[in-house]
């Protein structure tokens, strides 16, 4: 008999089968998690859901990086030239990072 193509295989997450490790397993290996890792990783999630930062602190977050980014902004005014050769040679590090990959 054949199985379905998306069928977990009971082997992808081996030694960390019921952990959110195996889900991730799991979904590397383009299937399914099987229904213990899937718990785990539906736990792993409420957990973080629970534990992530409350809004009033990420909007706090995101003030401070208006600023960061506003400061950022004036000091490339102020330093045209200097700013547009570091840009330029980030741009380039870039592309080649991406060419070797
Ligand atoms: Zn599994």
């Amino acid at each position: 008999m054949t199985r379905p193509l998306n069928d977990p295989l009971p082997e992808t997450c081996g030694d960390v089968r019921g952990q959110a490790a195996g889900a991730l397993r799991h979904r590397r290996a383009g299937e399914k998690a099987c229904a213990p890792c899937a718990e785990a990783i539906r736990q792993y999630r409420r957990e973080w859901r629970r534990n992530r930062q409350p809004a009033e602190s990420r909007e706090r977050y995101l003030q401070l990086a208006r600023a960061r980014n506003r400061a950022f902004k004036r000091l490339a005014d102020a330093h045209k030239a200097e700013f547009q050769r570091l840009l330029l040679h980030e741009q380039r590090r870039e592309l080649e990072k991406a060419a070797t990959r």
